[in-house]
C-alpha cells in the first residue's frame, strides 16, 4: 500500500533525524502496526514477527515497541495492553481512542494537547491517553 510505504519512509527519516537507528525489528513491528485495524499486543506481534524470520524474543519486541512509542510513531492502548500506529506522528497531540467493544476497531481522535484545557495553571501536561468505548459504525 502506498500510504504504508510513505509512512515507513517517514518513520525512517524521523529516526535518522534524531540520530536513532531504524533497525529491522523496529521497522517490522511498525509495519505490522500500520497494517492492523485493531490494537496488537506484544504477544501477537511476536508471533507475526517469528513467521519467516529468525527467532524474535520478547525483549526485542518490547524494545521495539518502547522505541516506537518514544518516537511518537505508536501509542499504547492501556485497557487492551496493546499498541497502535499513530495516525499523525508529526502533530503534537493527545492520544484519544474510540474503541469498538464488538470488533475492537480502534480509531485515533486527534486533538492538540492545548485543546484539552484539562490541567490547572502551573501544571504542564506531557501526555494524555483517553479511551472512549462504544460501537463502531460497522457494528451498530
Ligand atoms: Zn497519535
Ligand atoms: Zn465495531
Amino acid at each position: 500500500m502506498a500510504a504504508q510505504k510513505a509512512a515507513l519512509a517517514e518513520a525512517e527519516a524521523r529516526c535518522e533525524a534524531r540520530g536513532q537507528t531504524w533497525t529491522a525489528p523496529r521497522r517490522r513491528t511498525y509495519e505490522l502496526l500500520l497494517a492492523a485495524a485493531t490494537p496488537r499486543t506484544a504477544y501477537e506481534l511476536m508471533a507475526a514477527l517469528k513467521r519467516g524470520a529468525r527467532y524474535v524474543g520478547p525483549p526485542t519486541v518490547y524494545r521495539a515497541l518502547d522505541f516506537l512509542v518514544a518516537m511518537g510513531l505508536a501509542h499504547r492502548v492501556e485497557s487492551r495492553k496493546a499498541y497502535v500506529a499513530c495516525a499523525a506522528p508529526d502533530d503534537p497531540h493527545a492520544a484519544a481512542f474510540l474503541i469498538c467493544d464488538r470488533c475492537g476497531r480502534t480509531e485515533e481522535l486527534l486533538r492538540h494537547l492545548d485543546d484539552w484545557g484539562l490541567a490547572p495553571a502551573g501544571f504542564v501536561v506531557r501526555s494524555v491517553i483517553l479511551e472512549i468505548r462504544g460501537e463502531c459504525r460497522a457494528c451498530r
